[in-house]
C-alpha cells in the first residue's frame, strides 16, 4: 500500500473525572495519535511513536482491503464482556446504574477492602502495592474474585508462585507480562495483555497464543486509550483465548468527548467489537484538532 504522508501527534484529552489508583491521580490521557495518507487513510494510536505508525499503517491497509481488524487478527466474538475500572475516588454504583456487569477495583494495603454489588463479576487491581506485605493479599481471598491483579513487585514471580499455591483466588498478572517468553504458570492463572506493553498488536497475539498452550486465563487491558486505541483493543478481545471480561469500557467512562464516535455500552454491559474495515470506527477530526498539542507532518512520497 503506498503511504504519501505520515502526521504524528500528541494529543492530550480530559479525563471526565480524576482516576485515582495506587500509582497517582490521572486527570488527563496523554497519547500518542498517528495518521497515514496513502491510497487510504488510517490512524493509530500507541504509547509510542513507532507503535501508532505501524497501527495507522495496519488500519489504511485493512481498510483499502475492506477487512476489519478483529478479522484480520482471527477474532470470533461479535461483542465482548466490558469492565469499568473503579478508583479509589469513584463510587461503584454510578457503573452500575449505567449497565457495567464486570466491575474492576483498584486497591492498595490499607484501604478499605472493596463491597462487591450483587450480580457483579468483579476483579481487584493492585499494581503491585503490596510488595512490602505480601501476607496481606489475604484479605482479598473471600471477596469471591475472578482475579486478584498483580499483588506484588513485576520481577517477584517467586512471591506470586507462593500466592497462587496459598490463595484460592486466580491471581493475574500485568505488569510482569512483558512478553509471551516471559510467562510463568507457576505464577498466575490469568495474564494481562497490554498491546502496548508487548509490542503492539502482533506482540499481544504472540502473548494470547501462548496463554492458550499455557491453559492460562487471559484478558485485553486498557491504559486510558482514546477510542481509536480502544477499537483496536476490542479487536483484539475477540480472540477466542481471551476468557475475561476485557479491562475495555464505554467512551464516556474517562472521556466527555472521545478522539471517534462513542463507543457506548450495550443493554448486556457489553461492548460491540467494530465490524467495518480497519478499526471500523470514524475518527472525528475536529476533536483530534481540538485536543492536539503538537503535530509532526512528513511527506514520505
Ligand atoms: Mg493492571
Amino acid at each position: 500500500m503506498r503511504v504519501d504522508v505520515v502526521e504524528v501527534r500528541v494529543v492530550r484529552v480530559p479525563l471526565v473525572r480524576p482516576f485515582a489508583t495506587s500509582q497517582g491521580t490521572t486527570r488527563e490521557r496523554e497519547a500518542i495519535v498517528a495518521r497515514v495518507v496513502g491510497e487510504a487513510e488510517g490512524w493509530g494510536e500507541s504509547e509510542t511513536r513507532d507503535g501508532a505508525i505501524d497501527m495507522a499503517t495496519l488500519d489504511a491497509s485493512l481498510r483499502l482491503d475492506g477487512v476489519s481488524l478483529a478479522a484480520h487478527l482471527g477474532g470470533v466474538r461479535a461483542a465482548i464482556d466490558s469492565t469499568a475500572t473503579v478508583g479509589f475516588e469513584d463510587d461503584v454504583g454510578e457503573f452500575v446504574d449505567l449497565g457495567y456487569r464486570s466491575i474492576k477495583f483498584k486497591v492498595a494495603p490499607g484501604r478499605p477492602v472493596p463491597s462487591i454489588p450483587s450480580g457483579i463479576t468483579a476483579q481487584v487491581d493492585a499494581n503491585g502495592s503490596y510488595a512490602a506485605c505480601p501476607g496481606r493479599v489475604a484479605e482479598l481471598d473471600e471477596l469471591g474474585l475472578v482475579a486478584i491483579e498483580q499483588p506484588l513487585a513485576p520481577d517477584d514471580l517467586a512471591g506470586h508462585a507462593e500466592l497462587k499455591a496459598r490463595l484460592r483466588t486466580p491471581i493475574c498478572l500485568d505488569e510482569s507480562v512483558t512478553s509471551a517468553g516471559a510467562l510463568d504458570a507457576r505464577a498466575c492463572s490469568a495474564v494481562c495483555v497490554k498491546p502496548w506493553r508487548v509490542g503492539g498488536l502482533v506482540g499481544a497475539r504472540a502473548v494470547h497464543d501462548r496463554c492458550v498452550e499455557l491453559h492460562l486465563d487471559a484478558k485485553v487491558g486498557g491504559m486510558l486509550e482514546t477510542g481509536i486505541g480502544r477499537s483496536a483493543a476490542l479487536a483484539l478481545a475477540s480472540l477466542p483465548g481471551f476468557t475475561l471480561p476485557a479491562d475495555l469500557s464505554a467512551s464516556d467512562r474517562y472521556f466527555a468527548e472521545d478522539l471517534t464516535e462513542p463507543l457506548v455500552l450495550d443493554g448486556d454491559g457489553r461492548l460491540a467489537v467494530p465490524a467495518g474495515p480497519g478499526l471500523g470506527v470514524e475518527v472525528r477530526r475536529d476533536v483530534v484538532d481540538r485536543y492536539t498539542i503538537s503535530v509532526e507532518r512528513e511527506d514520505v512520497r
